[in-house]
């Protein structure tokens, strides 16, 4: 059982801004831009998430991307549908919301219809309420540095490693808008495709990259083709021999980000992340506690990756696995936690009213009247995220788990396992 107190304080030091390299300047003026109050927390309906846009697409302008959109624009817009589930949660139905997309044409005659496409959300929650895990602050701008401006920021950095690169297959790099109320952005990129969906080769997604902590790197939908645990390695190191990252590649494409919607469709994804922490959806994920550092040394492993499939010859393998079902009661494949939710009321996530003995809810240290608010990255206001979450996890997989206890919020380690024993 592990207990970590919250407030324990951030072990990776923010680096002397006079060591930093050109490059890393560079990225934390994006970072402060996308980061910034100004911005209000980029949430769907405000100007700060307007200007985001136009920040991006001028951006992308300046880096040498063609317009993705259109033949002159990089802005994609849509208007998010009154019956879309995150309208009935918010104010967002009816407004329009933007992806910004840009591009890089592939050299190689017979490859460049073929496409990688690269994303991050730009989008977060405005001013909290919906999706965030400190009701206290609603009204209070929440700035998500790390979710996502970090994963924005390193998209720009990518497309401006990959604009020297002249790689055989074509590149197009997504900013998505929209993701903190359900995907929608990139639910609406594969409807609406800048090549057929069937053209693209791969999606890699950067959902919170800007948290690197001893090195460790997480990098999800490993298993989403045969290709890619050999592949994620072979890259993981410097030109000198050293290892890059502690890095941990599994999984399939079902995660809780935008790269999702590409595995809904059948493509092969990745998703790199810097890992959770305790300013996760809450108004104190700021400027000042992203490693700006680990940030471009995540920029620069993507950038080889994408190189790499940009390049290589052939197909990739897609691996599918099963969708995972938001119900609760359904029975098969699905790991176990052991709580007995309270069915009465549920504010701000899933209250249990006990633990089943020698479960791992139980050896994990969670008590009846906690508050579950996340299991790792994904958000829990309800049982259909509870359940959703563990279906997405395996027998034997270690989730961390956010919960509220009276006032205080406390992560706690879970070994989940199996169903029905
Ligand atoms: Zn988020």
């Amino acid at each position: 059982m592990l207990l970590v107190p919250l407030l324990l304080a951030s072990r990776f030091a923010f680096q002397a801004q006079d060591t930093l390299s050109p490059a890393a300047h560079r990225a934390l003026a994006d970072l402060r831009y996308l980061a910034a109050d100004a911005r209000d927390g980029r949430g769907v309906g405000t100007k700060g998430l307007e200007d985001a846009a136009r920040y991006l697409a001028a951006a992308f302008k300046k880096i040498g991307l063609a317009p993705g959109a259109s033949a002159s624009s990089y802005l994609q817009s849509f208007t998010i549908a009154a019956d879309a589930p995150a309208a009935l949660h918010t104010d967002a139905g009816g407004k329009t919301i933007r992806n910004v997309i840009g591009m890089l044409r592939g050299r190689d005659r017979a490859r460049r219809g073929e496409v990688i496409v690269i994303g991050a959300h730009y989008d977060h929650l405005g001013y909290g309420g919906f999706g965030a895990l400190d009701p206290d602050s609603t009204g209070k701008v929440h700035n998500g540095a790390d979710d996502n401006a970090s994963g924005t920021t390193a998209l720009l950095e990518v497309a401006r490693r990959l604009k020297t690169r002249h790689l055989a297959r074509t590149v197009v790099f997504v900013a998505f808008s929209g993701e903190e109320l359900g995907d929608l952005g990139s639910a609406y990129f594969v409807k609406h495709p800048t090549d057929p969906v069937d053209s693209i080769y791969t999606m890699l997604n950067m959902d919170m990259v800007g948290r690197l902590r001893n090195a460790k790197l997480i990098v999800l939908g490993a298993a989403t083709t045969e290709q890619y645990p050999a592949l994620l390695d072979s890259l993981n190191h410097t030109s000198s021999g050293a290892p890059r990252f502690d890095l941990r590649a599994s999984g399939d494409g079902w995660g809780p980000s935008d790269h999702a919607s590409f595995y809904a469709v059948q493509r092969p994804v990745l998703h790199f992340f810097t890992d959770l922490h305790e300013d996760y959806h809450r108004s104190t994920d700021d400027v000042e506690k992203i490693n700006i550092v680990g940030l471009e040394q995540v920029a620069d492993y993507v950038a080889d990756v994408a190189t790499a499939l940009a390049n290589r010859r052939g197909a990739l393998t897609f691996v599918a696995a099963p969708a995972p079902q938001a119900s609760t009661t359904g029975s098969g494949y699905g790991a176990y936690l052991g709580t007995v939710p309270d069915m009465t009321e549920s504010p701000g996530g899933v209250r249990i009213s006990a633990t089943r003995a020698g479960s791992p809810a139980e050896q994990a240290g969670l008590k009846a009247g906690d508050i579950i608010t996340a299991i790792d990255a994904q958000t829990i206001a309800n049982l259909e995220d509870m359940a959703a979450a563990l279906r997405a996890h395996q027998p034997g997989d270690t989730v961390l788990i956010v919960v509220k206890r009276d006032t205080m919020a406390l992560r706690l380690t879970a070994v989940l396992g199996r169903r029905g024993s």
